[in-house]
């Protein structure tokens, strides 16, 4: 660093030195949106430097389930700090990786039995694709390399994981050919609440009767689409897709990164259909949000038939595999959640979130509401002005993130009564409210 930047960097206020040196998600370095700086948070609330508390609608994007600065959480963390941190998990196990092994096999399909730790969701994501390919290149079929994937769908922002993103809300057009080319089918039309329509299914099934002798695998996130549009869909979907990858060879990827751990009303998404893939990736809730952990499951026979063909091996290891604390906090996180009535819990918020959204149908603007287990939707006519809107909500008190035309809340599941209905009465007066952009 020379003395001249040294120099400056010491002028310039913390917020001005975010504004100038610090990249935020999906954010412009030279017009960024304004940031809040946080100084801690508990339970459900956020405080900010200046005082000001907000209620958490977003659990951080899905992932602090049970609230922030959770003493249990925090003793998991403290507790395996005393051992070791980290240590490599190439030719090394350890107590975390195994007891969060073991947890996980007694929540996750019965069908899938081999565990591997990676360390975000989107590694997840890749890890499974990875999977996909091995096996099917063990076995001969050199050719099955592509993927199918519904549209309205996200995986992560790597870039494999991209590429099965929606097309069009997704990152295609900025990546360009630089993307695999991956097989689109539309996304699931028939509600989660709505009476099943076989030809929600017949795309899917042309497109695999097409191209099957060139798929490796199908992609998709069970029953609820998240970041691409957060929408609900039948559950008959799935037992039709599995029947469809059954009848064609085609690997069932599933990835529960967003709906597991409780989030649609289920532990799994899965659940509802009684769908089990031959893949699952999970992550988000994994650590109750306290650091970035994720898994990839598969069955036994995908298992040993990547381990029996040429490379004998699966072919990834990343340096931070298994990392200790974080498996350490995310067992202590499913054990925390399993042992409670967390079924009861999420039924409050189901109820909750459907009592105070639902008058918002009527709106011109409001083109619907949905809801399923903690998660509520309002999406809009428009596209929000979301500067506006997040200032909006802060002022109120709450921490809502919209993106596009939706605004939507997944609260903690720690949320009171009490701060949920403050949460949805501002939240629904600021939609009330709500101009149009021009
Ligand atoms: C967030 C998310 C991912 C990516 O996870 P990261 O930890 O952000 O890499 C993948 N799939 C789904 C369904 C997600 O919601």
């Amino acid at each position: 660093m020379t003395d001249v930047l040294a120099n400056s960097l010491s002028e310039l206020t913390d917020q001005q030195f975010d504004l100038q040196h610090l990249w935020h998600p999906y954010t412009s370095m030279t017009n960024p949106l304004p940031t809040f700086k946080v100084k801690r948070a508990q339970g459900a609330i956020i405080e900010l430097e200046d005082g000001r508390q907000l209620i958490d609608g977003m659990s951080s994007w899905w992932c602090a389930i049970h609230g922030y600065n959770h003493p249990e959480l925090n003793r998991a963390v403290t507790d395996q700090l005393q051992n070791m941190s980290h240590i490599m998990f190439g030719g090394f196990t350890h107590d975390p990786a195994i007891q969060l092994g073991k947890l996980l096999l007694k929540i996750t399909p019965p069908s899938l039995d081999k565990i591997f730790y990676a360390d975000s969701g989107s590694v997840a994501v890749e890890v499974a694709l990875k999977m996909a390919v091995q096996y099917w290149t063990a076995l001969g079929h050199s050719a099955k390399t592509n993927f199918v994937t519904p549209r309205s769908g996200y995986h992560g922002d790597t870039w494999n994981a991209m590429s099965v993103c929606d097309p069009v809300t997704g990152m295609h057009q900025i990546f360009g050919s630089s993307l695999p080319n991956r097989t689109f089918v539309p996304a699931p039309q028939v509600g989660f609440y709505d009476e099943w329509d076989q030809t929600d299914i017949a795309e899917l099934e042309k497109t695999l009767a097409e191209q099957h002798e060139n798929i490796a695998g199908l992609i998709l996130e069970p029953i609820v689409q998240g970041a691409g549009g957060m929408r609900f869909y039948h559950p008959e979907y799935l037992r039709q897709a599995k029947l469809l990858c059954e009848k064609y060879n085609i690997l069932l990827i599933f990835d529960e990164i967003a709906t597991g751990f409780g989030r649609t009303g289920k532990l799994f998404a899965w659940e509802w259909a009684g769908i089990e893939p031959d893949i699952m990736c999970i992550g988000k809730g994994l650590t109750g949000g306290y650091m970035t952990l994720s898994v990839t499951l598969t069955t036994q026979k995908i298992a040993e038939t990547i381990s029996q063909g040429e490379a004998g091996v699966f072919m990834h290891g990343p340096t931070f595999m298994a990392n200790p604390l974080a498996c350490a906090v995310a067992a202590k996180s499913t054990e925390l959640l399993i042992s409670q009535d967390w079924q009861s819990n999420i039924q409050r918020i189901q109820q909750q979130l459907s009592i105070h959204l639902q008058p918002l149908a009527q709106l011109d603007d409001v083109k619907d509401i949905r809801v399923l287990g903690a998660i509520g939707v309002v999406e809009l006519s428009f596209n929000v002005d979301m500067k506006t809107l997040q200032q909006e909500f802060v002022r109120r008190g709450i921490w809502i993130r919209p993106f596009g035309k939706l605004v939507y809340v997944m609260p903690p599941y720690v949320i009171s009564e009490v701060e949920l209905t403050t949460l949805l009465e501002q939240l629904v007066e600021v939609v009330q409210n709500m101009e149009q952009p021009q």
